[in-house]
């Protein structure tokens, strides 16, 4: 694998990134770099681009022109096999709306992200009720997603992105649906992952939530980087 000119420590870095759907053009020429150990929160009003960001890094959807690199990888020229082996096996992603699945219970949603990468179910629940433990939810994990409360499910979600030790954790709007004491819980559950290492790239419309977990603002607007921010650390 050729690594391009970017140091080592740097995860993600996106050359002049251009998407269009059809007529909307929803990222005009984006470039940016995020390092290993980053939380950058990427922030900008409805429709500016930012989830079509994520999605990108994601490899959940590729650019009309300019490249993605994680980790010096060109994912937009990935195969559709390799392509959904990233997603599963690097990338971790919370999204607004949980997304999890009503008929699992917490448990073998978050034991099923290990297991669709091939480890045996056993292994996988194994893993899964370690993560419920670091995560305070360990009496939860038989429970159904419909009994959990909004932050609890996001917990759980959390703990399914964590699964397979992402390079990467993506949250797009992940207090959106939350009230306000769940969306500091979580955002304090997201800071507490970084402070052990872990890369995230964070969406949200909440500047004070930003600022109390990401050490980097990048501002969007209509499909541009429009400016960025060093977040001072707490005292
Ligand atoms: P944000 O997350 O900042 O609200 P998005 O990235 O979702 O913004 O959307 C940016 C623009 O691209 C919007 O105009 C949106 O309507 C458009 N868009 C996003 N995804 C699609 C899609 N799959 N098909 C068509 N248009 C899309
Ligand atoms: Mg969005």
């Amino acid at each position: 694998m050729i690594t391009e000119q970017s140091g080592p420590d740097v995860v993600v870095r996106l050359d002049g990134v251009r998407k269009e759907y059809g007529e909307t053009t929803a990222l005009d020429g984006v470039s940016l770099e995020i390092r290993a150990g980053e939380a950058v929160a990427v922030m900008g009003p409805s429709g500016c681009g930012k989830s079509t960001l994520l999605n990108m890094v994601a490899g959940l959807d590729r650019p009309t022109n300019g490249r993605v690199l994680v980790h010096g990888e060109d994912v937009g020229r990935l195969s559709e096999r390799d392509l959904a082996l990233y997603r599963r096996r690097r990338i971790g992603m919370v999204f607004q709306f949980f997304n999890l699945i009503d008929d699992l219970s917490a448990l073998d949603n978050v034991a099923l992200a290990a297991q669709l990468t091939g480890t045996p179910a056993r292994q996988a629940r194994r893993r899964a009720r370690e993560l419920f433990e670091e995560l305070e939810i360990t009496d939860r994990a038989h429970a159904y997603p419909a009994v959990l409360s909004g932050g609890e499910r996001q917990r759980v979600a959390v703990a399914r992105a964590l699964m397979n030790r992402p390079a990467l954790l993506l949250a797009d709007e992940p207090t959106g649906a939350l009230d306000s004491r769940s969306g500091e819980q979580v955002m304090d559950l997201l800071l507490d992952l970084n402070q052990i290492g872990q890369t995230l790239i964070l969406v949200t419309h909440d500047e004070r939530l930003a600022r109390r977990c990401a050490s980097r603002l990048i501002r969007f607007a209509d499909g541009r980087v429009s400016g960025e921010q060093a977040v001072e650390a707490l005292a």
